[in-house]
């Protein structure tokens, strides 16, 4: 489960905790991750004043675009959640809990009306927080020829002598001229 109910929790006093087990299914991240994109990792949840506190990890697998070849490949990305969820309804009077005076109306999480803890919006922003930065798909990507766009993973071309030295360069054309 990703959601969980909390009323039991939020009668506790400051301080109570639980452990929840995330297990489930993400959509939409992104365009590459329409889903569902499974997603394991584990909350622990402690009373506050204001709501709830969740801390844990997540792990997924995503698909990204390698910066260097461009190429899509599986990532593996591990999230670390901290988030504040803020009450909106007193648990016990069942009544609606203002915001107080001088609070900025950021929009923040919160725990439904039902007592709702729902992850799955975190857990999403953390996801796409964690592939903007595609990185590579694998440490020793050769990337693209800048030149005749040759993936170089898995072809070799001659550009490069060129690039290197315009003197070879116009010895290589010489060359392939007298042929
Ligand atoms: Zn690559
Ligand atoms: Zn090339």
């Amino acid at each position: 489960m990703l959601a969980f109910n909390v009323a039991q929790l939020l009668k506790e006093g400051i301080g109570a905790t639980r452990h929840y087990e995330l297990s489930g299914e993400l959509y939409d991240i992104d365009e590459q991750n329409a889903g569902p994109v499974p997603v394991e990792g584990h909350l622990d949840v402690v009373r506050i004043p204001r709501g709830l506190l969740a801390q844990g990890k997540a792990h997924l697998a995503m698909a990204a675009t390698c910066r260097r070849c461009l190429a899509t490949y599986e990532r593996e990305v591990d999230l670390d959640i901290e988030e504040e969820y803020v009450a909106t309804v007193d648990v016990v009077t069942g009544y609606r809990i203002e915001l107080a005076e001088g609070e900025d109306e950021e929009p923040e999480l919160l725990i439904s009306d039902h007592h709702i803890l729902d992850t799955r919006e975190v857990l999403r922003q953390y996801a796409v927080a964690a592939i903007i930065d595609a990185g590579l798909c694998r440490p020793d990507c050769r990337g693209i020829c800048p030149i005749c766009g040759a993936d170089l993973n898995h072809e070799s071309c001659n550009c490069h002598l060129a690039q290197v030295d315009p003197r070879l360069a116009a010895l290589a054309g010489l060359l392939d001229s007298t042929d």
